[in-house]
């Protein structure tokens, strides 16, 4: 009898390894089920776009049905509440147990609130498609207040947090405000748009004349920074700095860092700080009929410094432990992980962009980082594609 292997997450660690997985396995060999918490595989590297309106909800929430109809992968929707390594069992929220011979953990991360009061209670995030809709819901809401009532904490957006998702999501917000304002007779120039941020610049760890050109293309559309600044409290309406000032808000959305899955930190695997230790095959260090695919594991790169927990490195560590598995099922050679880099590409808006691309870390700005951004996306879409044609 094949072996039972179940897969948790369906975003891209999860869904490319069961793709990957069952490009090699046969039916006889294995039986695959891919749980995942929503029905829909999540493009969440476009989600600043969803939450703007500059993009369907469609082009982001791929049904998981349709998605893998004939492909021999079992789909279960539902919430991992948690999982028991030892007895080879996994517990929904809804009561369902789900047992295993062979697990991968691809659950993705959890936003970090640092402990800071009031944050998680009063604060958007970008996570998934569900809060890009009730953010972009929440701020047209506040426009058309703001028309009736002229309260200046409904034209007031915060961003906290100054890397890549809140950059991002300002962008798009600087480039929708002047359309949405106009929708409701109000005047764009009396929406202040802030992005608080604690470091003392915007983007730390990208090179100093990116962060100049994004900070100055956001600037010209109205975006203000913070910066060297952290937040350090938040109430129903009042965002409060570490320099003493305070922000009346309707809108704060936290971009200020992600952390390890709790489900996994909870669940006897060995951790650090939350995320699954791995070994250069992806599989847990503490229990081998455990792999581990994107952000909920931590991979530690040649200087000893963790790899950072983007898309691009969740997309390959996929294919690796779906190879993986089909090693330890046949008895093969498992293969190491070793992760490719292209670059990385952030969007300032609808029409500009950064990025650094290659080994040299060639840096970009305007069109060529926006139609890179654009084609990196395209070739995720079609490598998916391309591996529902290919899966048994
Ligand atoms: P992040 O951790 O990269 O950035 C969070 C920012 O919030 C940091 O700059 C941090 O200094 C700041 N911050 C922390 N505490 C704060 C406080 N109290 N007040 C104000 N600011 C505070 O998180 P992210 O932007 O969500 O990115 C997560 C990962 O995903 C990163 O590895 C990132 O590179 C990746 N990512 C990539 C892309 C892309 O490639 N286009 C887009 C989004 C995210």
């Amino acid at each position: 009898m094949g072996k039972n292997i179940l897969i948790l997450g369906g975003g891209y660690g999860g869904l490319l390894s069961a793709l990957t997985a069952r490009q090699h396995l046969g039916t006889d060999e294995a039986s695959i089920t891919l749980v995942n918490r929503f029905p829909t595989h999540q493009i969440i590297t476009e989600l600043h776009r969803l939450a703007a309106g500059n993009l369907s909800e469609k082009a982001v929430a791929l049904p998981l049905e349709k998605m893998l109809r004939g492909k021999n992968i079992d789909l279960k929707i539902g919430s991992v509440q948690e999982i028991s390594p030892d007895d080879h069992q996994v517990f929904l929220t809804d009561g369902t147990i789900l047992t295993y011979d062979l697990l991968v953990i691809a659950l993705g991360s959890e936003t970090a609130y640092f402990g800071i009061p009031g944050l998680q209670e009063h604060s958007f995030i970008l996570k998934s498609v569900e809060d890009a809709n009730r953010l972009r819901d929440h701020v047209e809401s506040c426009i058309r207040t703001y028309s009736k009532t002229h309260s200046k904490e409904y034209a007031t957006i915060v961003v906290g947090g100054g890397g890549l998702t809140g950059i991002e999501l300002i962008g798009e917000f600087a480039d929708l405000m002047p359309q949405l304002c106009r929708q409701y007779g109000v005047n764009s120039q009396e929406i202040s748009l802030l992005c608080v941020e604690a470091a003392p610049t915007i983007l730390p760890g990208f090179p100093a004349e990116l962060v100049e050109r994004a900070q100055t293309s956001l600037a010209a559309r109205g975006v203000e920074f913070v910066t060297g600044t952290p937040v350090t409290k938040m109430e129903q309406s009042t965002v409060e700095l570490k320099n003493g000032r305070t922000i009346e808000t309707k809108t704060m959305v936290w971009t200020g860092g992600v952390q390890g899955n709790s489900v996994v930190a909870n669940s006897g695997i060995e951790v650090n700080r939350g995320r699954a230790l791995v070994s250069e095959y992806l599989q847990s260090t503490s229990h081998q009929n455990v792999f581990l695919s994107g952000d909920s594991a931590v991979v530690f790169g040649p200087e000893g410094r963790p790899y950072p927990p983007t898309a691009q490195l969740a997309w390959q560590m996929g294919e690796t432990v779906g190879y993986n598995l089909f090693a330890y099922v046949t008895g093969g050679v498992m293969e190491e992980f070793s992760p490719v880099f292209s670059g990385t590409l952030g969007s300032l808006g609808r029409k500009d962009a950064i990025g650094t691309i290659g080994e040299n870390k060639t840096q970009l700005r305007g069109l060529p980082a926006s139609l890179m951004k654009e084609s990196s996306n395209i070739r995720y879409l079609s490598q998916i594609n391309g591996l529902f044609s290919l899966a048994y």
